[in-house]
């Protein structure tokens, strides 16, 4: 992680006093169909990645966690399949929320009906110790990791500020499917200092790795980029260094995975997000114009609600034979947006800038 990008995150987050006073307790959040996510309030994470403001500072009140959690596992909604276990970054952080704490949780969701259980978490807090722990105490339940990979191209990963090594990422996704234990990957859409195409193609590139060196069994779930307050991509944003994607790029890359890999494929933050904490401001979601914003909110939910591999290429023809005067000017601006930097240059210049803007 570099220093300045990562100062200057934390610089940006330290702004954020939202939830001062806030009693924040544990919620559950669907997260459509048959899923839902147990979000535990906890410290914030550590890490510093250039697009994301999960470094907040909750006290972690245990005592009213674990009430609230075992009130929200009475109650379930009768038709849950899977329940996501998330925080303000990793569950299985120490840091974030104590260690013991982590287990009772899991304990009380090991007595639920829930048929899947997934922990959304950096891939560095998967130890043997918590792999052991899991199996042992949600034995009988179907289990998954959710990971942030975000792209398998390190230049764009330093880009992000995001501390990952793919290779022992690879490995680890390896290890726990070895176990039983099923990853679910997350992919960005939209890196700062890169131009559309190569947006385009450092996210195809990074599905392509994802096919060929994870199991089959291995999610992968597309995100494009949220501009979201108090984080350093809404800095370079307010600098006019940095533009929100159009939805026809999300669709881009949707269109060219190959086809009979759809099935694998989820989508998420498409532009349904809104933040509760900070109101619908706070998030910049990707962009259309008006006469296609509709179309394009209906096929995101053909795809999320398809039920066969057919249903989601069936959903991806359709949506590629539309056509719209704003999807024209992305694919102008794609074509002609050129930049004769080295990316490695591009991110000396903005760290550059950030030192003279921040500290
Ligand atoms: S993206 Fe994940 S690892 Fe990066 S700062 Fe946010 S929560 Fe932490
Ligand atoms: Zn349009």
């Amino acid at each position: 992680m570099n220093k300045t990008l990562t100062n200057a995150v934390w610089k940006m987050r330290m702004q954020d006093d939202c939830l001062a006073g806030f009693e924040v307790n544990a919620s559950l959040i669907p997260s459509g169909g048959t899923s839902y996510q147990l979000y535990i309030p906890s410290k914030g994470c550590h890490n510093a990645c250039v697009f994301c403001n999960y470094g907040f500072k909750h006290p972690v009140r245990q005592e009213e966690i674990l009430k609230k959690v075992e009130h929200i596992c009475r109650y379930l909604p009768s038709n849950i399949e899977t329940l996501i276990l998330e925080s303000s970054g990793s569950f299985l952080d120490d840091r974030e929320l104590p260690e013991e704490l982590q287990y009772k949780i899991m304990e009380i969701v090991a007595k639920t009906k829930v048929y899947r259980v997934q922990f959304e978490t950096h891939y560095k807090t998967v130890t043997e110790k918590k792999l052991n722990k899991i199996l042992q105490i949600l034995k009988g339940h179907e289990l998954a990791f959710e990971f942030g990979l975000e792209s398998t191209n390190e230049k764009t990963l330093s880009i992000y500020n995001k501390d990952i090594n793919v290779k022992e990422f690879f490995k680890l996704v390896q290890h726990c499917q070895n176990l039983g234990i099923e990853a679910s990957l997350n992919v960005l859409v939209g890196a700062p200092l890169l131009t559309i195409k190569e947006q385009v193609q450092d996210a195809l590139d990074t599905v392509e790795d994802i096919l060929q060196n994870c199991p089959k069994s291995t999610d992968i779930v597309l995100f494009p980029i949220n501009i979201k307050d108090y984080t350093l991509l809404k800095h370079m944003y307010n600098q006019g260094r940095y533009s929100i994607i159009s939805h026809w790029e999300f669709v881009d890359v949707l269109t060219q995975i190959p086809r009979n890999a759809l099935d694998r494929v989820y989508i998420s933050w498409w532009g349904n997000r809104v933040n509760e904490f900070h109101g619908k401001d706070a998030i910049i979601h990707p962009q259309a114009c008006e006469n296609c914003h509709h179309v394009l909110m209906n096929f995101y939910n053909s795809f999320v609600n398809a039920s066969s591999l057919e249903d989601k290429q069936k959903a991806v023809k359709e949506i590629s034979k539309v056509n719209c005067s704003c999807r024209m000017a992305y694919e102008k601006e794609k074509s002609t947006q050129k930049c004769n930097k080295t990316i490695s240059q591009r991110l000396s210049d903005e760290i550059m800038k950030l030192e003279n803007e921040f500290f």
